[in-house]
């Protein structure tokens, strides 16, 4: 059968396929330790599973519109007009099937034929790919050495076909969270170019020191008049089996996404969004002890890192640690640092070259401290019984 360039051009997502792999693996009876997916190990709080159990044993269990029920386009509006200073009303939000679903349907409403879309590296795997999906023109800036934003390269990165930004912060793959100072720089930079911001918000509550993590439609009325939120349960919730997130901006963008939406998968799940609604209603405890606990996995695997001489800045959110591999990387890069340690050393991570950074790997700490530490050992294991390569060869 012939398929169509559109889906023979894009590969699938290395993060999933990784994780399919190890699962594969374990299946076999391999004992893999998985560091490759970004999905939290808890299960979903009570007060979520109920109100999903309830909901289908109602029977009731029915389309609802395409953007979703009123009430948790309510429940959403009323989360965030407590957290971004600004206010949310239900015409402002669209749920989705997922905040992938979120985004990719935004990318959509946003991005033209054409259109450059910037995007700062390194950059979650799918942006590119759903850029390019879209039509436009993804143009990656490189980050400043602690990974966190360098104005200077993104304004050299803006041109006239320039027309849309791509913040996530805290960052997947490196938890870097960007400062209030500087989401204030981008916004005006947006504002001054007449650009969109997309803004991925989904790690947003998973910061564990400093300052709180800032929205750029915290910034002012006319950054938040070209912000559009991206965000969902899979993260805060530990729902990422449900699937289901939101888009929320200007109310042409919700209905935007909203009307693509309506033709391309329908309505959102409406158990999930019953079981959405719970959380964002309650605020279940189980969140805040999750939150506890991926901090505390930080100080473990961080500082283990470090001492295996792995540079990697300490990440202020999410849950991944982006290490520096470049003295042990051969002419396969990430890929095959990573192919080797799957294959060799029984630990899955995941290559920087599948967010644009060739130079390191992703880890995701969202596992026991038992199985970090395990993890740990492997590598170290590794990376002592590779060869460095002299600085001059390095890739
Ligand atoms: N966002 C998570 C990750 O990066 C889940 C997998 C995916 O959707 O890519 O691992």
């Amino acid at each position: 059968m012939r398929i169509a360039r559109r889906a023979t051009d894009v590969s699938l997502s290395v993060t999933l396929a990784l994780d399919a792999r190890a699962k594969a693996l374990m299946a076999e009876g391999r004992d893999v330790i998985n560091m490759s997916v970004g999905e939290p190990d808890f299960p979903a709080p009570a007060v979520v599973q109920d109100a999903a159990c309830a909901l289908i044993r109602s029977g009731n269990v029915r389309y609802t519109a395409a953007a979703g029920t009123l009430q948790l386009r309510g429940a959403i509006a009323k989360y965030l007009t407590d957290t971004r200073g600004a206010p949310y009303e239900t015409k402002h939000v669209t749920v989705c099937h997922s905040t992938k679903h979120a985004l990719s349907g935004a990318v959509l409403a946003t991005v033209q034929e054409g259109d450059e879309v910037l995007l700062f590296l390194p950059a979650w795997v799918s942006y590119v790919e759903m850029v390019k999906l879209a039509g436009g023109v993804p143009v990656s800036v490189p980050s400043r050495a602690d990974l966190g934003p360098d104005f200077d390269a993104i304004r050299r990165a803006i041109g006239p076909k320039t027309r849309v930004m791509l913040l996530n912060s805290p960052s997947n793959p490196t938890g870097y969270t960007w400062t209030r100072k500087e989401v204030e720089e981008l916004a005006a930079i947006a504002v001054k170019h007449d650009l969109v911001i997309l803004s991925d918000e989904i790690y947003r509550r998973l910061i564990y020191e400093g300052e709180p993590d800032f929205s750029p439609a915290s910034v002012s009325a006319e950054a938040r008049a070209r912000t559009v939120i991206l965000d969902g349960a899979s993260k805060s919730y530990a729902m990422t089996g449900y699937r289901i997130g939101f888009v929320a901006g200007p109310p042409e963008i919700a209905s935007a996404v909203e009307r693509l939406h309506s033709h391309l998968t329908g309505a959102p799940n409406s158990v999930s969004q019953a079981g959405y609604l719970a959380a964002l209603q309650t605020e279940p405890p189980e969140v805040a002890k999750m939150k506890a606990e991926f901090d505390a996995r930080r100080h473990v695997l961080i500082p283990e890192l470090l001492r295996m001489g792995l540079a990697t800045p300490f990440p202020r959110g999410a849950f991944y640690a982006f290490a520096d591999v470049s003295p042990y990387l051969d002419a396969r890069g990430s890929a095959g640092f990573c192919e080797d340690l799957l294959e060799k050393g029984n630990l899955a991570l995941v290559p920087g070259s599948a967010f644009g950074v060739d130079s390191h790997v992703r880890l995701s700490y969202a596992l026991g401290v038992d199985r970090i530490r395990a993890a740990c050992t492997r590598l170290g294991a590794f990376v002592a019984a590779h060869p460095r390569a002299p600085a001059s060869t390095r890739t």
